[in-house]
This record gives structure tokens, C-alpha cells and sequence, in this order.
């Protein structure tokens, strides 16, 4: 962990925290016993200066992934546009 750049087409190695940006996300783990114990964890990732300029770490339900930030707000554009024109709708 924080040994080398998240995105694994990069996997720059880690030298200097002051380039690039560290990502935090909180884990949560079932504990093996069955008895619905879970524990939170912090992962922390590291994204070099190059990467974190084009690229953002992402919480899934399978992980953290790599996504482009152009995709990423494309979605979120998208997302935005579907509420307004549900909001036109409901409006006239
Ligand atoms: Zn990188």
C-alpha cells in the first residue's frame, strides 16, 4: 500500500508525497466470525503528479478504481442534465 502510483498502467514508484495526491476511503470489512462485526478501515492511495493531473480514484462496491476525469464528469453532467429535464417535466 502507498508503495507505488494506484493506477496500474502507471505504478510509479513512491518517492516524494509532496507530488501527486493521496486518497483516502473508508473500508469496511465483515470480520470472519459471521456474528456481523464489521470493521472500518482506511485505505489510502497514492495517484503520481502525471496521473492524479488526468485521472481520480473512485470508491466501488468491488474496490477503488482508476477513472478518467473527463468520464467522470461527463456521468456527472449526464446526471445533472436527466434531473433537469425530469424537473421540466414535473414543472409543466
Ligand atoms: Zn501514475
Amino acid at each position: 500500500m502507498l508503495k507505488s502510483c494506484a493506477n496500474p498502467q502507471c505504478a510509479k514508484p513512491l518517492h516524494y508525497l509532496r507530488e501527486g495526491r493521496i486518497f483516502v476511503f473508508d473500508a469496511v470489512r465483515t470480520a470472519g466470525d459471521g456474528e456481523g462485526m464489521k470493521a472500518h478501515r482506511m485505505e489510502h492511495f497514492w495517484l503520481c503528479g502525471a496521473c492524479s493531473e488526468i485521472m481520480t480514484l473512485e470508491q466501488t462496491r468491488s474496490g477503488v478504481r482508476v477513472v478518467d476525469k473527463v468520464n467522470l464528469r461527463m456521468r456527472r453532467v449526464e446526471a445533472l442534465t436527466k434531473r433537469d429535464l425530469v424537473g421540466q417535466v414535473l414543472a409543466s
